[in-house]
């Protein structure tokens, strides 16, 4: 879909404001036209957050794959089953939580027949920052839970090393929440070989079970 060229740079502008939603449904439409930088061009549709409206945690990952976009929902590809088998191990009800990313539109590059995820920019990062704002504010979760570098890049508002802060239940100061720190599932998934998959598979459950109180 294309868009006329002054709706276009009407909406470009990346430190343009929100406007206030009354709901989650109403800011996910809104964010169905988002112009705000340029991902929306080559995906199929922006990916917005979904699970409880006003769970007590919200997951944040970093951008919807292949499969969330041909879907429209986060987390339901290949990563996303890795983390259901992670959350039902550390004895997490997902159907309790919120589970969003901190960016909303697929990046990717072709590779043959394949579209190969691409990391989004810092820019990119800051200009879907916002969205993920508004649907903290509307929730009001008590735990943010940041799942890997562009998460937390965008939970704590500059690039941070996940090793400084996994694990722990941290308040960040950006998001005026409590936030968890921890791997990406894809991260797991690309382990180089079983043994550490497994390895990084517990690390993450570990982490995961601090959530227990709150959405076990
Ligand atoms: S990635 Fe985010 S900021 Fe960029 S167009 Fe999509 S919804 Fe808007």
């Amino acid at each position: 879909m294309r868009i006329a060229r002054e709706e276009k740079s009407r909406y470009l502008n990346p430190s343009d404001e929100l406007p206030h939603f009354a709901n989650l449904r109403e800011a996910e439409i809104s964010a169905a036209t988002c112009r705000r930088c340029p991902l929306w061009e080559r995906a199929t549709q922006t990916v917005f957050g979904a699970g409880a409206n006003h769970a007590r945690v919200v997951f944040v990952g970093e951008q919807p794959g292949d499969v969330e976009d041909r879907k429209g929902l986060p987390f339901v590809g290949p990563a996303g089953k890795l983390l259901d088998r992670a959350l039902n191990q550390a004895q997490i009800n997902r159907d309790l939580c919120y589970v969003t990313n901190a960016v909303k539109h697929f990046k990717w590059e072709p590779l043959g027949q394949r579209r190969l995820h691409k990391k989004p920019t810092s820019r990119e990062i800051q200009a879907c920052c916002p969205w993920l704002h508004a649907e903290l504010e509307l929730i009001q979760p008590e735990i943010v839970v940041g799942l890997g570098a562009t998460a937390a890049a965008s939970l704590f508002g500059v690039p941070v090393r996940i090793a400084d802060v996994r694990g722990k239940l941290t308040h960040v100061e950006s998001v005026g929440r409590t936030c968890l720190i921890t791997a990406h599932p894809s991260s797991v998934l690309r382990a180089p070989d079983p043994k550490t998959r497994d390895v990084e598979f517990d690390r993450l459950v570990q982490d995961l079970t601090l959530l227990q109180e709150f959405a076990g």
